[in-house]
């Protein structure tokens, strides 16, 4: 009996340690077609070595008692700087062959929250997003309004060709030649190219981040070029707050990857919000549960969240999703594959 009452003891204490588990930090870099079997060593490893950097480059700050919107916004930096993600630096062409980006911050402490779209010459999006948010009246500017804006409240700015990369010329040009008249989401799945609306793609990599800081309060931003080949001053979820992005210190902060449309018509990252906070469902459960209801509409993607407790969830519907998480005593984990 008293052998027993102690292996139950343990298995509490073991079940607890996992459940206690605090993230401070969690980051995306797209959810897509990601398959071990395409990918090399070389580029697996680049991959890693730039999501562990965004992660350290958070965690840093967290640590030194700098706010959840600190720690979002330099880690997103590095993302946008590396090629590799489809945002900054790496991201896709529109079908005019421009690179259009669009990008969102929020604070969940005040649930202030600022975002631009169609942004072409603002070296780091998600800066301008936070500009927006914090020097301005406004939430959402677009375009060269948002640009006019950017430059007056001294963000870098650069030639639009400081976007181009060989990588995504040539994924527009695949793109062009395979369907001119189909838009290309950047991480087409079987069920996508079966609705006859997107053609199959490779390439991924929306960035996002959400954070926990010392003082409890949440941060949520994305940042993206939206998806190749896209027409016509197309403007994803990830700018859209309540849609893509969207913090609450009350529950949840949240950043979507995924074919926009669908998490737009599905208001999926203030959904699991609402979830939490009207119906008290954990930050899993209602994570699944709206990526389930984007899967059944017929929209492929993921998601990252981390609530109020530092619990973290990263659902997704597709092969993969390039994620990771930091927790409050700095072990960094990556992951790619399902
Ligand atoms: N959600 C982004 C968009 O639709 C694309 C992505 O996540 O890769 O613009």
């Amino acid at each position: 009996m008293k052998k027993l009452s102690l292996i139950t003891l343990a298995l509490v204490c073991a079940l607890t340690t996992v459940a206690q588990e605090k993230y401070v930090m969690v980051i995306h870099g797209g959810a897509g077609t990601i398959l071990k079997k395409n990918m090399t060593a070389e580029k697996e490893a680049a991959y890693k070595a730039v999501l562990t950097k965004a992660l350290q480059t958070g965690y840093d700050l967290l640590k030194s008692d700098k706010s959840s919107l600190d720690a979002v916004e330099a880690t997103i930096h590095v993302m946008e700087d590396s090629p590799l993600f489809n945002a900054g630096k790496g991201a896709v062409f529109t079908h005019d062959g421009r690179n259009e980006m669009d990008a969102a911050i929020m604070d969940g402490k005040t649930q202030a929250a600022g975002s631009v779209a169609g942004v072409t010459v603002i070296r780091n999006p998600i800066s301008a997003a936070r500009a927006v948010m914090e020097k301005s009246e406004h939430v959402m500017m677009v375009g060269p309004g948002a640009e006019k804006f950017a430059r007056t409240a001294g963000l870098k700015i650069v030639d639009p060709k400081y976007f181009w990369t060989k990588e995504r010329w040539d994924g527009l040009q695949k793109a062009i030649k395979e369907d001119a008249d189909k838009s290309v989401l950047d991480h087409g799945s079987k069920k996508s190219m079966k609705l006859g609306t997107v053609s199959k793609d490779y390439k991924f990599g929306t960035v996002g981040a959400v954070a926990l800081d010392n003082a409890g309060n949440l941060a949520a931003g994305t940042s993206t070029g939206g998806m190749t080949n896209k027409k016509y001053g197309r403007v994803g979820d990830a700018p859209i707050i309540g849609a893509g992005t969207y913090a609450n210190n009350a529950t949840v902060a949240i950043s979507c990857t995924g074919w926009g449309e669908f998490y737009i018509r599905n208001v999926v990252a203030h959904d699991i919000s609402a979830m939490m906070e009207y119906k008290g469902m954990n930050v899993d459960d209602a994570s699944k549960a709206a990526i389930e209801k984007v899967g059944k509409m017929g929209g492929d993607g993921g998601l990252i969240a981390l609530d109020k407790n530092g619990r973290a969830s990263m659902p997704f519907n597709t092969e993969g999703m390039y994620r990771g998480t930091v927790t409050k005593d700095g072990k960094i984990e990556v992951e790619i594959y399902k």
